[in-house]
């Protein structure tokens, strides 16, 4: 162990003292401490309650520490937001309420915030629950991009996740790969498996009009989000509803299935043109191995509308379309078509149990074949087996069990949610740009990388307006 404040070593173990002898400071593990030597925070108490032992990671608003909350003991996740950043009163309050607001979420694929408030030393942090695993980013950039189905899969959780939020009127604004978590988890069975959920919801709008981080600021206002996944309107700084987070999954869906985003550009206002005025690429021209079927195709292209009333009305409808779009496409693979469009297995909150990814039942086209293959090369072995079996001397103990031939295809092509997809990818030169047509809205502050989260004022107040929809959430303008 090591004390964060004076570094003075001690033993590690039950019975050993769990503060510095010295400070009183709250020692922490010595591997811990060299992943993050330096960082202040370590071995600090918040709020009396949580115990900073390890750094997790840090991104655009701040950074996630592991901590153990006392008296229970539990490990919890804490995000402080950037200290660099001053916050006024009126910033923090704003923060505080927000925070509240969305702690009410309680679907099993939104991460769970524990606890929130503002330290002894005035940085504000969030408690939330504790994940093991990794996010849709991180993933990404290990493999690139999704099988089908598990992508499709990431969406449908993730659309549990907003249709909660949105029917409180909570949009997310920030959906990006790095806010999506496969999260580790066991089923009541014992299974071991992921589960996807959302992160950082209405973090963006939390920090609001009084935090200038990275600013774009465009001739129509300010903007919230992350330009590589920003729908138009958000784009342009109008007002949002939850449509804006159907097209922000749309591009991560995009991304995943393709191995980029539709729109990418080193500067952040292009990349913010395009969603306002280009028109994605098909799958076809920017990954030729995707096989991307057109049901599905058609699924992602309707999210990234530009109008907002071209999408999905809402993260049901969205989750039905999904579920529509695979059973087709798998009906076409197998050459049959279903009688009757299959219900979307989404409404609203459910137990994770049954919304976890299955990690052997991921298939793609690309995977399907070869199972095929190995299912009937798993038939001709048992047949050619029996045929032995039975023209053989009979040996008594000689005859070993054969696998069956579901089992052999099985055991032989599962494929991990892991594993990138078989197909490779298309090498960036395959990948055709549109000529930008958009206006060019004008920056008037430095910018943020396509990829991180850019801040800005807004000073669009609006009160909320009830858009009536014809069936589910209704989508009125948040502010
Ligand atoms: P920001 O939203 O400020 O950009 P991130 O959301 O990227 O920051 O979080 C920083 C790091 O912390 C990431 O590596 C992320 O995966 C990790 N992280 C965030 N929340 C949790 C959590 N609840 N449990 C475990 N790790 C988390
Ligand atoms: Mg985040």
């Amino acid at each position: 162990m090591i004390c964060p404040k004076c570094r003075s070593r001690s033993d590690e173990g039950p019975g050993q003292p769990t503060t510095c002898a010295r400070d009183g400071t709250h020692l922490i593990r010595t591997s811990d401490y060299a992943e993050a030597a330096g960082d202040t925070m370590l071995g600090r108490v918040l709020d009396g309650r949580f115990i900073v032992i390890a750094r997790l990671g840090s991104g655009s608003m701040g950074t996630v520490y592991r901590a153990k909350q006392m008296p229970m003991g539990r490990e919890v996740a804490i995000k402080i937001l950037r200290s660099d950043r001053a916050l006024d009163e009126a910033a923090k309050a704003r923060f505080l309420r927000e925070a509240r607001t969305n702690s009410v979420l309680t679907s099993p694929h939104t991460v769970t915030v524990f606890d929130f408030g503002e330290s002894e030393s005035g940085e504000l942090f969030l408690a939330m629950e504790l994940l093991e695993g990794e996010s849709v980013g991180q993933r990404l950039t290990r493999v690139k991009r999704l099988p089908i189905d598990t992508a499709m899969e990431v969406a449908r959780q993730s659309l549990l996740s907003l249709a909660e939020a949105h029917a409180r009127g909570i949009v997310h604004r920030d959906l990006k790969p790095d806010n999506l978590f496969f999260a580790r988890t066991i089923t009541s069975e014992g299974r071991k498996t992921e589960t996807v959920k959302v992160l950082d919801f209405g973090i963006a709008k939390m920090l609001g009009d009084n935090i200038e981080m990275n600013a774009i600021e465009t001739q129509a206002g300010t903007v919230f989000g992350t330009p590589r996944y920003m729908s138009p309107e958000q784009a342009q700084a109008k007002p949002l509803d939850g449509r804006t987070d159907l097209y922000s999954l749309g591009v991560i869906l995009y991304h995943m299935l393709a191995g980029r985003p539709p729109f990418t550009d080193d500067d952040a206002i292009i990349v913010m043109a395009r969603h306002i005025k280009s028109t994605p690429k098909p799958f076809s021209e920017v990954c030729l191995d995707a096989h991307v079927p057109p049901e599905i195709e058609r699924v992602v292209m309707r999210a990234l509308s530009k109008d907002p009333s071209g999408r999905p009305e809402n993260a049901e409808a969205m989750a039905k379309e999904i579920a529509v779009a695979l059973e087709n496409s798998r009906a076409v693979t197998s050459g049959m078509r279903p009688s009757m469009p299959m219900q979307a297995s989404s409404s609203g909150a459910r137990s994770s149990a049954n919304d976890s990814l299955e990690i052997a039942a991921i298939t793609t086209p690309a995977t399907r074949l070869p199972r095929v293959l190995l299912a009937v090369g798993g038939v001709a072995i048992v047949g050619l087996a029996t045929a032995l079996f039975v023209v053989w001397p009979r040996g008594g103990s000689a005859a070993q069990p054969t696998a069956s031939s579901a089992e052999i295809a099985k055991s032989s092509t599962a494929p991990s949610i892991n594993a990138p997809p078989t197909a490779t990818i298309a090498p960036a030169s395959s990948i055709v740009t549109s000529e930008l047509s958009a206006p060019r809205p004008s920056a008037t502050a430095k910018v943020t990388p396509p990829h991180g989260t850019a801040l800005v004022r807004h000073p669009t107040v609006k009160p909320p307006t009830t858009a009536p929809s014809s069936s589910g959430v209704r989508y009125g303008t948040i502010e």
